[in-house]
Formats: structure tokens, sequence, C-alpha cells
């Protein structure tokens, strides 16, 4: 049976948070980009949007069209995976469920599974999965705890935590091939 893999949405498959850096310079007028969030929490970094992160993400995703792939060759990635393994897609992005599905199919990514969850912690409770792949440090962390897979990615916010990572269970991904590599090399019977 093929192994299962959960995707985020969220400066996983979408690059949302180069986008949200945009929106804050529109609404507050402070400038950085996304290599600036060298914390989960961008209100670690910029105070005055605390509270109001959930908000912001989905105030970007009112505006699909504006959200690249956060690498072009995902959809063909995708497409070399789907013949290896289920590919499901779990997010708990503040992003509509609509908006969300009809940028996935403009984008080209296909999919086997869509989940949207209230919140990141909910998705190691979706029964099935086998590998997680994400950018946040909580979602790897709960599922190397479950004794599943977690790939990575990397981001400026989980920089840190992948330095002093020594948990066999998660493993940095430098970038989409090289997730795809991970997951071809490690993850699929001989
Ligand atoms: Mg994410």
């Amino acid at each position: 049976m093929p192994k299962t893999i959960a995707i985020d949405l969220d400066d996983t498959l979408a690059a949302t948070a180069s986008k949200v850096c945009l929106y804050i310079e529109e609404k507050i007028n402070i400038k950085f980009t996304k290599k600036d969030i060298v914390n989960w929490s961008i209100s670690s970094v910029i105070p005055q949007v605390e509270g109001h992160e959930r908000e912001m993400y989905a105030e970007v995703w009112k505006n699909p069209a504006e959200i690249e792939l956060e690498d072009p060759d995902i959809p063909n990635i995708l497409d070399n995976l789907r013949e290896k393994f289920r590919v499901w897609i779990v997010t708990a992005s503040s992003g509509e469920d609509k908006a969300i599905r009809e940028w996935l199919e403009k984008k080209g990514v296909a999919y086997e599974g869509f989940f949207h969850l209230e919140h990141s912690v909910d998705k190691h409770g979706v029964p099935g999965v086998d590998i997680y792949i994400d950018d946040h440090v909580l979602v790897a962390e709960n599922a190397a705890r479950d004794g599943k897979t977690a790939i990575l990615l990397r981001q400026p916010w989980n920089e840190d935590f992948i330095k002093s990572n020594g948990n066999q269970n998660i493993i940095p991904a430098d970038n989409w091939r090289h997730v795809e590599e991970i997951l071809l090399t490690r993850f699929v019977e001989k």
C-alpha cells in the first residue's frame, strides 16, 4: 500500500509569507521581507501585528491570483510523487476553502485528499498519514512524537530549529527537489 503524505499549504505549497509582508507594509508602513521572519510568530518580529496573524493570512487569501507557488516545479514533482504515494493536502490555513481549492486547481496541483482543519495542532490527528511535509516545527514535532516522519521545508522561521535538530523522524529539506529526493530514496519500498 502506498504511503500517504500530508502536505501543508501556506509556505509549503503557497508562497504566502511574502504576500503577508507586503500586506503589513501596506497597512502599517513597516518594510520587511520573508527572510526577516526568523521566528514562527511574526509578532515576535513585528509586535504591532500581535493577534492579527491569522487575519493577515486570511486577507492575503482574498487575492489568490497574487499568490505564487513556493516552487514552480511543485506540480511536476507532485505528479511524479503521485505514482508512488497518496498525496493529501492538509492545511490549517485561514484562507477560504473555495479560494484555496481554486488556487490549487489553477496552479495544476493535483491531490487525492483535502483536509482543511481549524488548527495546525489538529494535523497529527488526521488518521492514515505516514509523512508530513510542512514548514511548521510544531507539526513536525507532533508527527515525530506519534512515530511518524516529518519533512521540514526550510524557511527562515525554522532555521534555528533545523540547526539544533537531532530528531531522526524530522528531516529538513532545502527545497522541493530535495523533498522529492528524500521521499523517493528513503520511503519507496524497492
Ligand atoms: Mg505552513
